[in-house]
């Protein structure tokens, strides 16, 4: 299996995380690379979008890191076993997620669980980096088609926020303790993933219950599939909540009281953790967990196989994000407002305006 040389090179233009102004909470620096060849399975794709996910502010202090993990583009050049062995060719439009690699060797990867692989690579450890730039390259295997029904820019915040939560409805669909007619699916937080989940679990058919500290999130909640609506701010609502959910999807990066919505579950039930609290740490007590065999799970994006699955589904019940448009040259004041929770509910960043625009 041979290198494949690309000649002339091709340049790439985009931003790296770099060291930190003073009084600034991050800084781009932007950046010029070249990519000259192409390993057996890998794929440069040109970048039409690229979207900002929460877990991207985790690498603004990863001086030299090139962020981005949700990303759309139309494969360019294919390394020389590609065709051979992955449906991936030249033309096609493509996504990439949070994940770049795996080893495709261990017994993880040989039952397609790849994603889950202990020797996967994350999106900044791709050859040229991550989506803020105008091209990447990739793991052809890890690249996977767009269905023409979807828009480049409404398909990237799917790659990462729609993976994460069709993932956890898709293998926790079934409960021993709830009928799937009486299966209840709770989506705590109204965010980038929150918005997702509510027209996810909605169009797979599921009751499905808004959990928000702020009364006025009603109507939108609602508008993305929400059955009911629950404010959980006081102590009565907790209660009256008690054993009502087969599965609470929590999208919230802060911490917050597990025990008060672990005990909101049935019997069986899943408390599934989408989102990362600065403290690294879930905290729950056992016995509401014992006593009623409830589980806290979390959700490491989705498999491969999953994310074609999950792309589709979403093409055929017209689900797509609520996105705030902007362009990659405005990178700083993007990243600015997903760190200040001010999203409404996805940041794009049209990287290459002309393919946008011929999709309109
Ligand atoms: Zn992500
Ligand atoms: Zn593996």
């Amino acid at each position: 299996m041979s290198i494949k040389e690309i000649n002339p090179p091709i340049q790439v233009s985009g931003y790296a995380v770099a060291e930190k102004e003073e009084g600034k909470e991050f800084s781009f620096r932007p950046i010029k690379q070249q990519v000259k060849s192409l390993g057996p399975l890998e794929v440069f794709v040109e970048v039409i979008a690229s979207s900002i996910c929460y877990t991207d502010i985790h690498s603004l202090h990863n001086v030299g890191c090139i962020p981005g993990h949700e990303i759309v583009g139309i494969v360019r050049h294919v390394g020389e076993q590609v065709e051979k062995e992955t449906k991936i060719k030249v033309s096609d439009r493509v996504g990439m997620g949070w994940h770049y690699t795996s080893c495709f060797e261990c017994p993880t990867c040989k039952n397609h669980f790849e994603n889950l692989c202990d020797k996967t690579l994350p999106f900044d450890k791709a050859p040229i980096g991550g989506g803020f730039q105008t091209g990447v390259v990739w793991d052809a295997r890890f690249v996977f088609p767009i269905p023409d029904k979807l828009k480049s820019v409404d398909a990237s915040p799917l790659l990462c926020a729609g993976a994460t939560v069709y993932s956890p409805l898709y293998y926790y669909r079934e409960s021993p303790y709830s009928k799937r007619n009486e299966f209840v699916v709770a989506v705590l937080g109204l965010g980038g993933l929150g918005h997702l989940a509510l027209q996810f679990a909605k169009k797979m058919g599921f009751h499905v219950v808004a959990l928000s500290t702020n009364a006025n999130k009603e109507k939108e909640c609602r508008s993305f599939g929400a059955d009911e609506f629950f404010v959980h701010t006081e102590e009565n609502d907790a209660k009256s909540l008690s054993c009502k959910f087969d599965m609470i999807l929590n999208t919230v990066s802060t911490d917050i009281d597990n025990d008060k919505f672990i005990q909101m579950l049935k019997p069986f039930g899943k408390m599934v953790m989408l989102g990362l609290p600065d403290s690294g740490i879930y905290k729950a007590s056992a016995f509401p967990l014992i006593l009623k065999d409830r589980a806290i799970v979390g959700s490491a994006s989705a498999t491969p196989d999953l994310m074609k699955e999950m792309l589709q589904f979403a093409a055929d019940h017209n689900i797509k994000p609520q996105i705030e448009l902007t362009t990659l040259d405005n990178v700083t004041q993007a990243v600015e407002k997903v760190l200040k929770n001010q999203a409404r509910y996805r940041v794009v960043m049209a990287v290459n305006q002309a393919l946008i625009d011929k999709e309109n």
